[in-house]
């Protein structure tokens, strides 16, 4: 058994080859998000957002999923492969904003706006979404809202990226549940200014769950993978970094050239810091993969209703 507590690099190399010889051995696939820890990441088939993960998992053949993020991605991972075995490394890692609203509050909701079309972020559980209309990520909210026929959008549950689309959907009425991403939407403007006042010569890459008034210092918004693009293609040197501080370990592969000025911030663990996502570690990985482990299961009928707003986004972006 490996702890993570006594891992030296030694034991972390030995760790990832068995896990990959596992892997190999059953068939299975690793997908992680991109705010994994390196480590992980590391071992994965693919690593992305949650529009490629979720591309991802509807195309693989392999027997087994091994999904390295939180609950709902795994969730969306057996919903989109009813027939194949997911295994969540860390059960217990979910997401606080997906917490932040039940099936429950969208039937309800539904019932004061009859006329309205449920957007749902896809960072939902999967009774969420089997009561929703369509899902969207953070990469296609804004496009797939502005092909939607409907005049009134119940999106749910970010307000940071309901607020976002409803800024480049002007002729479309909002409702917009309150729900947040705490390591994002707690990060503050004036944390940003401080960090401008640091690195003038800097741009600012920032992800839509952040504040508004954080959004509105940004150079650019845009979703996780967009950000990977903006801030190793743009013209600046250096670029502050508005989002999971996972995301470094990325940034500094794909264009090393290039200084990456992730926020240190009091306010929620330290920095822009995901605890759930980073609870998934490399002797839980192996554990869960080796014993086939806590395998996701949900009922046939909430895959079958929840499988539709994710297909229909798959389909529309
Ligand atoms: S970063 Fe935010 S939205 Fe993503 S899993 Fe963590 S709490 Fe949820």
């Amino acid at each position: 058994m490996f702890t993570l507590e006594v891992m030296t690099e030694k034991d972390t190399r030995e760790l990832q080859e068995e896990i990959r010889n596992l892997a190999k051995e059953k068939n299975a696939v690793i997908l992680a998000h991109y705010y994994q820890r390196p480590e992980v990441q590391d071992i994965a088939d693919f690593i992305g957002d949650s529009l490629e993960l979720s591309r991802k998992a509807s195309q693989t053949d392999a027997d087994i999923i091994v999904f390295c993020g939180v609950r709902f991605m795994c969730e969306t991972a057996k919903i989109v492969n009813p027939n194949k075995k997911v295994l969540h490394p860390n059960p217990e890692s979910g997401c606080p904003m997906a917490d932040m609203i039940t099936a429950k509050d969208v039937l309800k909701l539904k019932e004061q706006h009859p006329d309205g079309e449920v957007v749902a972020y896809v960072n939902t559980s999967a009774e969420v979404k089997a009561v929703s209309d369509i899902c969207v990520t953070s990469a296609n909210a804004v496009k797939i809202v502005q092909k939607l026929q409907s005049k009134k959008i119940i999106f749910i549950p970010d307000q940071a990226l309901g607020n976002w689309v409803k800024r480049h959907v002007p002729d479309k009425e909002f409702v917009i549940w309150q729900g947040f991403c705490p390591p994002h939407f707690e990060f503050t403007a004036k944390e940003v200014q401080k960090l401008k006042n640091m690195y003038p010569d800097a741009k600012v890459a920032v992800h839509p769950e952040c504040h508004p008034k954080v959004i509105q210092m940004a150079d650019f918004v845009g979703s996780t993978s967009q950000i990977i693009n903006y801030a190793t293609t743009c013209d600046a040197k250096r670029v502050i970094v508005i989002t999971e501080v996972g995301l470094k370990y990325t940034l500094m592969k794909r264009n090393p050239h290039k200084e990456y000025i992730f926020p240190e911030s009091m306010n929620y663990c330290g920095s822009v810091y995901c605890c759930t996502m980073k609870a998934i570690t490399l002797p839980k990985v192996y554990e869960t993969l080796k014993n086939e482990l806590n395998e996701v299961v949900l009922p046939e009928d909430i895959i079958e209703k929840a499988k539709r707003p994710i297909m229909r986004m798959l389909e529309l972006s």
